[in-house]
């Protein structure tokens, strides 16, 4: 008995080392949850950044990154509400940022500009189109890991039936507001420039705005102008943002890992890190090599795949100035 109990023990203290390696080596939590004002929080983890607002009777989110993520920045909001998620609202079509919708679906009204679910219900198309380039780029710059995702995105839209696709199912032109609470929460739609249907969602009392895709930090914006987007309309769309932002607001970008300086200075320094990409772009034109000015490219900052998208970027830019 006495020597069961001692190899039960030892089991055990062997178990729990096994389990404690195990943890060791199990993957570290995804996400940083960082709490903003007003009951707005700022959730990064894996693509487009999250925003959640906690309001007395709900929960609204914006964006829901990759479908992988999703159960866990559904968990993340549970860790600070017991409030339903009712309303979820998409920046853009990006399959970072609408990535997760599969799950809110289940539970919350998904909200978007019309184009979001144009582009959504067009992706199996665009992506068995796209996506083969972009893999050879992710191979060539020894990128394995995105090759995989962008493979995985093919094998999806091979077999995904339209009506399966996760699109929103309240669409909107120009803009709208979701009250919830004493918060108003203005939902809006800039001209085209990440792509068309690109909008912002700002918190009114809290004074915090997410800007989706239309603002990075320190990281050249990218432009996606097959899902529409347009070098010529980021500036002006972002001078229209500015417009309606109050002093002071924080701002929630669509990537970078820390959040925005308050107020406008990082527009400022947006639209320097802009102009400065777009600055080698003369000489090259009159050189005449759409290469040279994609190579000239120069991010600040690599996250996955932003030194090739910046690279498309200025292509596009040169594209549209020819
Ligand atoms: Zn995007």
């Amino acid at each position: 008995m006495k020597g069961s109990l001692s190899t039960l023990a030892l089991a055990l203290v062997a178990a729990g080392a096994l389990a404690q390696g195990h943890h060791q080596q199990a993957p570290a939590d995804p996400f940083r949850l960082q709490p903003l004002s007003g009951g707005v929080y700022a959730l990064y983890g894996r693509g487009g950044n999250v925003g959640f607002f906690v309001g007395a009777d709900a929960v609204v989110v914006v964006d829901s990154q990759f479908r992988d993520l999703a159960p866990g920045i559904v968990e993340k909001i549970k860790s600070v509400t017991d409030k339903p998620i009712k309303y979820l609202v998409n920046t853009h079509h990006h399959p970072d940022h609408v990535g997760g919708n599969e799950v809110f679906k289940q539970f919350a009204v998904i909200v978007a500009h019309d184009n979001v679910r144009k582009r959504m219900l067009m992706s199996p198309e665009a992506i068995l189109r796209d996506y083969p380039p972009m893999i050879e780029d992710a191979r060539k710059s020894g990128n394995e890991e995105r090759a995989k995702r962008l493979q995985e995105q093919i094998d999806w839209a091979k077999k995904v039936r339209i009506e399966e696709i996760p699109a929103p199912f309240v669409t909107f032109d120009s803009e709208l507001r979701i009250h919830v609470g004493g918060e108003t929460i203005h939902v809006w739609h800039t001209s085209p420039a990440h792509t068309d249907g690109d909008s912002v969602v700002r918190f009114e009392k809290a004074n915090v705005v997410h800007m989706g895709d239309l603002l990075f930090n320190k990281v050249i914006p990218v432009i996606d102008v097959r899902g529409g987007g347009m070098p010529k309309g980021y500036l002006p769309a972002l001078d229209s943002v500015l417009a309606r932002l109050d002093p002071g607001v924080t701002i929630i970008p669509g990537h970078g890992e820390s959040p925005m300086p308050r107020g406008s200075k990082c527009f400022g320094s947006t639209s320097s890190i802009w102009s400065s990409s777009q600055r080698p772009r003369a000489p090259l034109e009159r050189r005449g090599k759409r290469s040279s000015a994609m190579r000239s490219c120069r991010p600040t900052r690599n996250g996955a795949g932003t030194r090739s998208a910046s690279k498309r970027t200025r292509g596009s830019a040169y594209d549209e100035a020819k």
